[in-house]
């Protein structure tokens, strides 16, 4: 930006009172992305940074702040004398509701602009099958409990993101196709007020392994990487393509579906219409099938999974190496496809990676010798609260991006 953008700003804002105009929208939005790059600064620093005057970035700044967006934190920085200086930073008041249904548990979480999530919750309860309005009905109720210790904490909650394990249209606030859970053509939006009321960026629905994928970017593993494959372990199995730091989603929206990738074509029936997917050997459904762990929810017999791996339980063992090994199957095709040397496994894949990720290796040298180095298989940093992370932090994205819809 230059100081002949800071007067075209004056002159568009100049008679529209109540009206931001463009160039002053995007100095907003620059302002918000480098503070979230660089966590606290000064206006002077920022000045020098984006190229705008210091009055021009004090009366930025000034307008994030009465958005509630920004706060005054003091610097303190080594080696200069006198007094610290004042610097701004994103406002840790400021947050967003993350939400994930999936199988078997629902959750939510508070993530606020700097990337701390609170107030995480997950309740267990099986959500195959039942009626799309039960299941956010109960959301709702858990929804409202993070609200409420949020607004207590005086936190301000400027949108929402739900994560589902299936195929979304977010433009329409749609769940088009989420097998697991048996819902088809589910109108989510109906229910975007009722589950975060009074955000003012709304609610917005997302894929659950795009958003895994997205909060490893920001928060995880992706602060020193570029380029990888995220698999999402659950009862189905999904995946999020980052390149360059960015989801490659495909034209429809939904690249990454490695669940579905076929590793034995003349394999068992698959949920998405196919046969012989890797999500039928590897999902947690198979694994405990093969194991033999039965009885209670997926998550109890997960739990008794693991048990029967401490002891060294045969049957367990090979269930899970056999699931490391068809891994490692689609994920060599897939590195391969996309030109990719390194893989993040989240979910079950994180929680039984002392099992599977032996198996897992050897498969993926095998399959494609020399394409992954040890230290590119990475276990997710986030664990089980990725897609509730990346659900929310896609939301504080949207509102970096346009802060201005926050003006009155
Ligand atoms: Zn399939």
């Amino acid at each position: 930006m230059t100081i002949s953008a800071d007067v075209a700003r004056r002159a568009t804002n100049r008679g529209t009172p109540g009206r931001v105009g463009d160039v002053r929208r995007q100095n907003l939005a620059l302002i918000m992305h480098r503070l979230d790059a660089a966590g606290q600064m000064t206006r002077a620093q920022l000045a020098a940074e984006t190229g705008l005057t210091k009055a021009s970035v004090s009366s930025l700044v000034a307008d994030l702040m009465s958005a509630g967006l920004l706060s005054e934190v003091g610097l303190n920085r080594v080696g200069e004398r006198g007094r610290p200086g004042l610097g701004v930073a994103l406002n840790t008041e400021a947050a967003a509701l993350g939400m994930e249904i999936n199988v078997d548990y629902i959750a939510v979480g508070v993530l606020d602009f700097a990337g701390e999530l609170h107030f995480h919750a997950v309740r267990e309860q099986h959500n195959a099958g039942r009626p799309p309005e039960e299941v956010l009905s109960s959301l709702q109720s858990l929804a409202d409990e993070a609200l409420e210790q949020a607004g207590g904490s005086g936190m301000k909650i400027h949108a929402g993101g739900l994560a589902v394990p299936g195929l979304v249209d977010p433009a329409n606030g749609r769940v088009l196709r989420a097998p697991n859970i048996g819902w088809r053509d589910v109108n989510v939006a109906l229910w975007a007020e009722a589950l975060v009321s009074g955000a003012s960026f709304g609610t917005a629905i997302f894929n659950e392994a795009n958003t895994s994928a997205l909060a490893e970017l920001w928060y995880g593993h992706g602060r020193d990487l570029d380029n990888y494959l995220y698999v999402s372990g659950e009862v189905g199995i999904g995946g999020g393509v980052i390149i360059d730091s960015e989801l490659f989603e495909g034209p429809g929206g939904n690249a990454g579906e490695i669940g579905h990738v076929v590793v034995d074509p003349d394999g068992p029936d698959c949920s998405c219409g196919g046969v012989g997917c890797l999500e039928r050997y590897a999902g947690q459904e198979a694994i405990l099938a093969q194991a033999g762990v039965d009885g209670g929810n997926t998550v109890e017999r997960m739990g008794a999974l693991r048990v029967s791996l401490e002891s060294q339980d045969a049957a367990a063992l090979a269930a899970v190496e056999r699931a490391g090994h068809h891994l490692g199957v689609a994920t060599a095709s897939t590195l391969r496809m996309l030109n990719l040397d390194a893989v993040v496994l989240g979910g079950h894949f994180a929680q039984l990676e002392r099992w599977i990720v032996p198996a897992f290796r050897g498969s993926v040298n095998r399959h494609a010798p020399a394409l992954l180095a040890e230290d590119r298989i990475l276990v997710s940093k986030l664990g089980p609260t990725a897609a509730v992370m990346g659900a929310a932090g896609s939301r504080i994205r949207s509102v970096l991006q346009k802060p201005y819809e926050l003006f009155s």
